[in-house]
């Protein structure tokens, strides 16, 4: 149950934003040449409860690519239809410690498996969606994650155009994949099915509609449409925590306790179970590839209303 009032949340929402809305620090991702062009200013926080309320500060509707926050939701769909023990034998759940297009983390979990929350796990994960073409596979994830926000979500083709033209990392590591017998579709076709998966378009509402549906067990609290089971939900929110926020996601769950995940677009969303989902869309990345004012203002909210699930009185 949610122990705030309305307005206390929202008012919360708002101190979160002027205490940070200044901050000048990081810097646009700019290894994908368009996300280098989105406007750096755009700041974002939305926090929708599990009964479909509301609460928000700032720019709603300005939109990012989703990138690496699809992670989660494709890991659920996947989890949904096949179930936990395919992902942890076919990808795996380890947490990695390593940057997110990590080929070291590759070779080292070769044996023990990578995490669908980092491009390797995330592609691998991408190939096991159902489907017998590309085409069917796409439309399994554009369907599924657009119920997840409510809205038909569609791609940002001058985000996907650029990264298509600049991802040779990743289609390295989707042949690397091949090579260990851990890829589950055509490499490079799943390559471009991940490539589109990043560049749909999103906005804070979106995405704070999206991490609410995971905090209501796979029940979107906008629609009330049934997304993905309670069971996908259990297994999709721990690989979060393992490697949401990359090779910072042990100081991120010390500090807030939630599982969570990042974007380089600049999106971030946690989910508090039962009770909320968290966004913020602004696209300052530090070092790690997270939002700095993501980070900022989702940890000043959970401490604020105790939202961290490890806390004890
Ligand atoms: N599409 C991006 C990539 O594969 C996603 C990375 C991210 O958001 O961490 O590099």
């Amino acid at each position: 149950s949610i122990a705030q009032t309305k307005q206390e949340i929202q008012q919360t929402v708002e101190q979160a934003y002027l205490e940070f809305k200044d901050v000048q620090e990081g810097k646009n991702a700019d290894y994908i040449k368009e996300l280098a062009r989105v406007d750096p200013s755009i700041f974002g926080i939305v926090v929708v409860d599990v009964e479909g309320n509301t609460y928000s500060a700032g720019d709603n509707f300005s939109k990012v690519s989703i990138q690496s926050v699809s992670k989660a939701f494709v890991l659920s769909l996947v989890l949904e239809e096949s179930g936990p023990i395919v992902i942890k034998e076919k990808v795996g759940a380890n947490a990695t410690g390593f940057p997110f297009n990590s080929i070291i983390a590759m070779e080292i979990n070769r044996e023990s498996g990578i995490n669908s929350m980092v491009n390797a796990g995330a592609i691998a994960t991408t190939s096991l969606v159902s489907g017998n073409t590309a085409e069917e596979k796409w439309e399994a994830i554009v369907n599924k994650l657009s119920d997840f926000a409510g809205r038909r979500l569609e791609v940002d083709e001058a985000v996907y155009i650029s990264e298509a033209g600049d991802n040779q990392r990743n289609v390295a590591q989707a042949q690397l994949l091949k090579a260990y017998d851990k890829i589950y579709f055509d490499a490079d076709q799943s390559v471009d099915i991940y490539t589109r998966q990043c560049a749909l378009s999103v906005n804070a509402r979106d995405l704070a509609t999206m991490a609410a549906t995971l905090a209501s067990g796979g029940n979107n609290p906008i629609t009330n449409k049934r997304v993905v089971s309670p069971d996908a939900v259990s297994y999709t929110l721990p690989v979060m925590a393992t490697a949401g926020l990359y090779e910072n996601s042990g100081k991120w769950l010390y500090q807030t306790g939630l599982p969570a995940k990042s974007g380089v677009g600049g999106a971030l969303i946690a989910v508090v179970p039962g009770k909320f989902g968290i966004a913020v869309v602004a696209p300052p990345l530090d070092e790690a590839g997270n939002s700095v004012k993501g980070q900022l203002a989702i940890n000043y909210i959970v401490e604020k209303l105790k939202l961290n699930p490890y806390l004890v009185e």
